[in-house]
Formats: C-alpha cells, structure tokens, sequence
C-alpha cells in the first residue's frame, strides 16, 4: 500500500484536503460566499449562470425560444444554410454575465481549479454526446500562446472530463499550424475563414484517431468555426464522427428577433 510515514496516501489525502478546507473554506467562485463543498455554486450564482438546456438547435446547439423553432431535423437557421462540420456541439451555460466572467478568469487570470466547477455541468449538458464518443481531444492552442498563458484551458476541461467519465483523453491530438489572430468581434465568415487550416491532427496521433467517435472540448463557442477546423482535421485523420462540447458558448450572435410570420429567426448576415 502507498503510504506516507504510517498514514496510507488516501487517507493522509482527506486529512490534508480536511486542513486545506480549513485553511482556506469552500467558497462560491462567483460571489465567494462559504460554501459546505468546493467546486460549486451558490444557488443566486448558479441561476447567474443561465445554464443552456433545449430547445435547441440539433446541430449547434444554439438554444431557441420556445419548442418547434428549429427547421428541418430540428436545425437552426445558421446550420440550414451552412451545415457545420461536426455532428453536434452543446454548451453548459452562455457566454454571459457570471459564467462569462468565471470563464474569463479561468482563461486568462489562472484559475485553472474552475475546470472541476465547469466539468460537471459540461457532462451534463452533453450528456447525448459523451454517452456515443469514444475518445475525447482538446481544441491546441498555439505553441506561442501556450507558453504565454503556461497552459491550456480545453485540456484542463477535456481532463476534467475524462476524469469524470473515464472515456480515453488525448490532450495533444490536434495542433494549431499557425497562430491565428484573437477571433473577437468578426462575423462568422471572417471566423470561418481566418480558422481555415490554422487546425491539423498530429502525425504521431493518427493511429489513435481513425475510426473513433470523438468529442472535441473547448472553453467557448462563438460561430463554431474553430470547432469546425477540428472536425474537419480529425475526418482527415479518419475520425468517424466528430461532436463539441463547451464550457460557455455565445447564444445567438449572427440571430436576430424572429421576425413577424416566420417561424425561425432570421440570419442577419
Ligand atoms: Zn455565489
Ligand atoms: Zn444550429
């Protein structure tokens, strides 16, 4: 048995997770009032969150106001005009308000111990998808963006997760064959294009891809065209189907209000 002095290691772990507790108590990452366990929420933050549940589009994922919106096979307009290249993308909760700013700080500020607090609700909001997939990989970051930020957001979820379901993880699967510039505030197109073979599966990782259901983690989705650049690289690499999963995913940029006697949104653009 591992032990540390007389005290087997899992033992000597609650101890000193006790202590930790002590030292420093579960707080709510959101408005940092005591919590009994860490990794969750307080209740006024979790509804803060606004986790996304359906209706929602079958494909992205984007979720509609009330059941029936989607066209054809339950479809929003956006992935009707221009079928996105994975199969299916969920996200937890939007890109909005408290998880946007618990994303933010996971993201750039270090707070890398938020993955155990999205992991869970990731899980659940794709449950569909983890329950079909049979690898999970990670959106890359650029070599020189990694070394800036000393880590990878997507990788901590995808070990979160992989943690959680026990699904097989590899976390260097694909990888980024040029920096590309940060994708804020461009329309779907400009995303679309600028992502455009920025994404490849590495060589040495071909034999782990081909024939597998695999589900893709990132922080965020926007229009989807980074996942797309990865689905579109592991179907080269022989990946059978290819889902996203994300922590927070922007809920409608490109839809507008319906508009009178249509029955779906219109794209602005
Ligand atoms: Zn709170
Ligand atoms: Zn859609």
């Amino acid at each position: 048995m591992q032990s540390i002095g007389q005290l087997p290691l899992s033992l000597a772990r609650r101890t000193g997770s006790a202590a930790l507790n002590l030292l420093l108590p579960p707080h709510c990452p959101g408005c940092h009032a005591r919590l009994p366990e860490p990794d969750h929420l307080c209740a006024a933050c979790f509804v803060g969150c606004h986790l996304i549940a359906p209706p929602l589009c079958t494909a992205c994922g984007v979720p509609f106001a009330h059941a029936g919106q989607g066209g054809a096979g339950g479809m929003c307009p956006n992935c009707l005009a221009q079928p996105p290249a994975f199969r299916a993308a969920r996200g937890a909760m939007a890109y909005q308000g408290i998880g946007k700013d618990l994303i933010l700080r996971f993201k750039y500020a270090s707070e890398t111990g938020l993955a155990n607090l999205f992991a869970p609700l990731m899980c659940r909001a794709g449950a569909d998808l983890l329950s079909r997939a049979t690898l999970i990989v990670a959106v890359p970051l650029h070599p020189t963006r990694l070394r800036a930020r000393g880590y990878n957001q997507a990788v901590l979820l995808g070990r979160a997760i992989a943690r959680r379901t026990g699904l097989p993880f590899l976390p260097d699967a694909l990888i980024r064959t040029r920096a590309t510039e940060k994708l804020r505030n461009t329309s779907a197109l400009d995303r679309a294009q600028t992502m455009l073979g920025a994404i490849s599966a590495r060589a040495s990782r071909l034999p782990r891809l081909a024939g597998q259901h695999i589900l893709v983690i990132d922080d965020v989705m926007t229009s989807g065209a980074t996942l797309s650049a990865c689905a579109n690289a592991l179907r080269e690499a022989g990946a059978k189907s290819i889902d996203g999963l994300v922590a927070a995913r922007v809920k409608a940029p490109q839809l507008q209000p319906p508009a009178a006697g249509y029955p779906l949104n219109r794209i602005s653009a």
